[in-house]
């Protein structure tokens, strides 16, 4: 289908069209779609912008991840698919690994969707040989690798299943997380959660290193430990009611 540039929803049908193409390659799980149909529905109402408690969560989502002694960015389809090079782009800039880990897995598609990273430039992609469990999870999704997820200590999960996000942080881990729905497991299972969608959220939070880099690690520490992500959530819930109430 050819979408005009003219057309009102022209971004997201493109976005739509890229996800669907994508997941005809194997890419993108069909249930992928689903998640996605979610998310564009809580960013609606959230009149697709980036608010303030999604900057400051990124702000505190970079100096966690540069505070980290082994941060390991986990990558799924949708991700892959949406925001490929932005991810690439967040794992130079701290830096920090990048594992593929996926819901519905097999290692075909484990395969797929390391291929798809490294074809946008990605080196050293984690994921296909996973000899490590999350304890406390159900396989097929407990896989991780040894020197990835299994060892970091600060896992960033971009549209993460709450049951994963609840055992990354029973293991120890600090979880930060990307998902438009402030009601969500993961939303409140995760030390930081970014409300917005994922490809405003991960040049922001790439944007933040840059900007944090040099800051002794007292300050960091600072930004971090001050963060309060029940609040940031509480806004954004309010937010979104206000963006309804407006309709
Ligand atoms: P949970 O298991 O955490 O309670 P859930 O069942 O909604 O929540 P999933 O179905 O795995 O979890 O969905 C992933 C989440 O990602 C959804 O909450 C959805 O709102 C969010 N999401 C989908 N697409 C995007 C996007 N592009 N940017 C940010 N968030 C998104």
């Amino acid at each position: 289908m050819k979408v005009p540039r003219t057309h009102p929803r022209y971004k997201s049908l493109k976005t739509r069209e890229a996800l669907s193409k994508l997941s005809d390659e194997g890419v993108v799980a069909r249930t992928g779609l689903i998640a996605h149909g979610r998310g564009e529905a809580f960013d609606y109402m959230l009149g697709e912008r980036t608010h303030p408690f999604a900057e400051r969560a990124a702000s505190a989502a970079a100096a966690r991840l540069l505070l980290a002694k082994n941060p390991v960015l986990s990558v799924n389809g949708n991700v892959a698919a949406l925001a490929g090079k932005e991810i690439i782009a967040l794992g130079r800039a701290v830096p920090a690994k990048l594992e593929v880990n996926l819901f519905h897995r097999s290692e075909a598609r484990i395969e797929r969707v390391a291929a798809h990273l490294e074809k946008l430039g990605a080196k050293g992609v984690l994921g296909r040989k996973a000899t490590r469990l999350i304890p406390a999870l159900a396989q097929p999704r407990a896989h991780c690798t040894e020197e990835g997820i299994f060892s970091a200590d600060v896992v960033f999960v971009p549209l993460e299943d709450g049951d994963r996000a609840e055992a990354l942080v029973r293991f120890g881990k600090i979880v930060v997380a990307v998902d438009l729905n402030p009601l969500s497991r993961t939303a409140r299972a995760a030390d930081v959660t970014i409300v917005d969608e994922l490809t405003r959220a991960v040049p922001n939070v790439t944007a933040a290193v840059s900007r944090m880099r040099r800051w002794p690690e007292k300050r960091l520490r600072l930004v971090a430990d001050e963060y309060d992500n029940g609040g940031a959530l509480a806004e954004a819930g309010r937010a979104m009611a206000k963006g309804l109430a407006e309709a």
